[in-house]
Protein backbone atom coordinates (compact mmCIF):
# COMPACT_ATOMS: atom_id res chain seq x y z
CA UNK A 1 0.00 0.00 0.00
CA UNK A 2 1.13 3.67 -0.83
CA UNK A 3 1.39 5.98 1.65
CA UNK A 4 -1.12 8.81 0.82
CA UNK A 5 -0.06 12.09 -0.14
CA UNK A 6 -1.18 14.91 2.06
CA UNK A 7 -3.92 17.62 1.10
CA UNK A 8 -1.76 20.80 0.27
CA UNK A 9 -2.98 24.13 0.43
CA UNK A 10 -2.93 26.29 -3.33
CA UNK A 11 -2.46 29.62 -2.45
CA UNK A 12 -3.30 32.55 -4.10
CA UNK A 13 -2.52 36.43 -3.56
CA UNK A 14 -1.22 37.12 -0.36
CA UNK A 15 -1.81 33.58 0.86
CA UNK A 16 1.31 32.67 -1.42
CA UNK A 17 3.35 35.21 0.53
CA UNK A 18 2.54 33.62 3.61
CA UNK A 19 3.42 30.12 2.16
CA UNK A 20 6.23 31.65 0.44
CA UNK A 21 7.37 33.19 3.80
CA UNK A 22 6.83 30.04 6.09
CA UNK A 23 9.31 28.14 3.32
CA UNK A 24 11.99 30.48 4.80
CA UNK A 25 10.10 29.66 8.23
CA UNK A 26 9.44 32.88 8.76
CA UNK A 27 5.44 33.41 10.78
CA UNK A 28 4.11 36.60 9.16
CA UNK A 29 1.14 38.38 10.07
CA UNK A 30 0.81 41.95 8.58
CA UNK A 31 0.17 45.67 10.60
CA UNK A 32 -1.95 49.08 9.48
CA UNK A 33 -0.25 51.97 8.71
CA UNK A 34 -3.41 54.08 8.98
CA UNK A 35 -4.62 52.70 12.55
CA UNK A 36 -1.71 50.47 13.83
CA UNK A 37 -3.96 47.49 13.62
CA UNK A 38 -2.42 43.93 13.62
CA UNK A 39 -4.20 42.00 10.46
CA UNK A 40 -4.16 37.80 10.10
CA UNK A 41 -4.69 36.19 7.58
CA UNK A 42 -2.63 38.54 5.19
CA UNK A 43 -4.47 41.29 3.37
CA UNK A 44 -4.82 43.67 0.65
CA UNK A 45 -7.10 46.03 2.92
CA UNK A 46 -7.04 46.29 6.41
CA UNK A 47 -10.33 44.56 8.11
CA UNK A 48 -10.86 47.31 10.43
CA UNK A 49 -10.29 50.58 9.22
CA UNK A 50 -10.15 50.07 5.31
CA UNK A 51 -6.24 51.29 5.03
CA UNK A 52 -4.58 49.92 2.05
CA UNK A 53 -1.10 50.68 4.07
CA UNK A 54 -0.61 47.28 5.43
CA UNK A 55 3.24 46.74 6.67
CA UNK A 56 4.46 42.84 6.55
CA UNK A 57 6.23 41.84 9.69
CA UNK A 58 7.65 38.72 11.12
CA UNK A 59 6.27 37.06 14.45
CA UNK A 60 8.71 35.97 16.81
CA UNK A 61 6.31 32.98 16.91
CA UNK A 62 5.77 32.60 20.65
CA UNK A 63 2.65 32.40 22.44
CA UNK A 64 0.20 30.70 24.33
CA UNK A 65 -2.50 28.44 23.61
CA UNK A 66 -6.15 29.57 23.48
CA UNK A 67 -8.17 26.57 22.91
CA UNK A 68 -7.74 23.16 21.68
CA UNK A 69 -8.91 20.12 20.44
CA UNK A 70 -7.52 16.61 20.29
CA UNK A 71 -8.81 14.91 16.99
CA UNK A 72 -9.06 11.00 17.33
CA UNK A 73 -10.31 10.17 13.41
CA UNK A 74 -8.40 11.12 10.61
CA UNK A 75 -10.32 13.56 8.28
CA UNK A 76 -8.00 12.53 5.34
CA UNK A 77 -6.15 9.10 4.30
CA UNK A 78 -2.41 11.06 5.15
CA UNK A 79 -3.21 11.37 8.42
CA UNK A 80 -4.53 7.78 9.44
CA UNK A 81 -1.30 7.36 11.33
CA UNK A 82 -0.90 10.57 13.18
CA UNK A 83 -3.94 10.49 15.18
CA UNK A 84 -4.75 11.53 17.82
CA UNK A 85 -3.21 14.82 17.08
CA UNK A 86 -3.67 18.07 18.59
CA UNK A 87 -5.00 21.58 17.02
CA UNK A 88 -4.51 24.26 18.69
CA UNK A 89 -5.32 27.77 18.22
CA UNK A 90 -2.19 29.93 19.95
CA UNK A 91 -2.57 34.05 20.58
CA UNK A 92 0.81 35.15 19.46
CA UNK A 93 2.64 37.99 21.29
CA UNK A 94 2.19 40.78 18.50
CA UNK A 95 -1.75 39.96 18.42
CA UNK A 96 -3.40 37.36 16.39
CA UNK A 97 -4.85 34.18 16.34
CA UNK A 98 -3.55 30.92 14.45
CA UNK A 99 -4.96 27.26 13.91
CA UNK A 100 -2.11 24.92 13.92
CA UNK A 101 -1.13 21.49 14.73
CA UNK A 102 0.21 21.20 18.47
CA UNK A 103 2.96 18.45 18.62
CA UNK A 104 4.63 16.76 21.37
CA UNK A 105 2.21 17.93 24.57
CA UNK A 106 -0.07 14.93 25.79
CA UNK A 107 -0.41 17.69 28.90
CA UNK A 108 -1.72 20.75 26.62
CA UNK A 109 -4.10 22.96 28.83
CA UNK A 110 -5.48 26.43 28.26
CA UNK A 111 -2.45 29.18 28.47
CA UNK A 112 0.48 26.83 28.17
CA UNK A 113 3.35 28.74 26.43
CA UNK A 114 3.90 27.61 23.16
CA UNK A 115 6.50 28.14 19.87
CA UNK A 116 6.34 28.17 16.11
CA UNK A 117 8.21 25.11 14.77
CA UNK A 118 8.31 25.07 10.83
CA UNK A 119 7.33 21.68 9.22
CA UNK A 120 8.42 21.44 5.39
CA UNK A 121 5.18 19.38 4.04
CA UNK A 122 6.90 18.85 0.90
CA UNK A 123 8.93 20.97 -1.72
CA UNK A 124 6.11 23.27 -2.23
CA UNK A 125 4.73 23.90 1.21
CA UNK A 126 5.95 24.42 4.71
CA UNK A 127 3.62 24.79 7.69
CA UNK A 128 3.80 26.27 10.63
CA UNK A 129 3.21 23.56 13.88
CA UNK A 130 3.27 24.64 17.60
CA UNK A 131 4.93 22.95 20.34
CA UNK A 132 5.22 23.78 23.87
CA UNK A 133 7.82 26.09 24.42
CA UNK A 134 11.42 24.84 25.10
CA UNK A 135 10.71 21.19 24.14
CA UNK A 136 12.10 19.68 21.40
CA UNK A 137 10.11 17.63 20.08
CA UNK A 138 9.85 17.61 16.16
CA UNK A 139 6.76 17.99 15.12
CA UNK A 140 5.31 14.50 13.15
ZN1 LIG B 1 -6.34 49.86 9.64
Amino acid sequence: MTTPLPPKPTPRGEERVYFDAAAENRLTYQTCDTCGSTVFYLRDVCPHCGGESLRLRDSAGVGKVYSYTVQNRASHPYFADRTPMTLALVDLEEGFRLLADLTGADDVEVGMPVEVVFRELDEDVTLPHFRPRGREEEPK
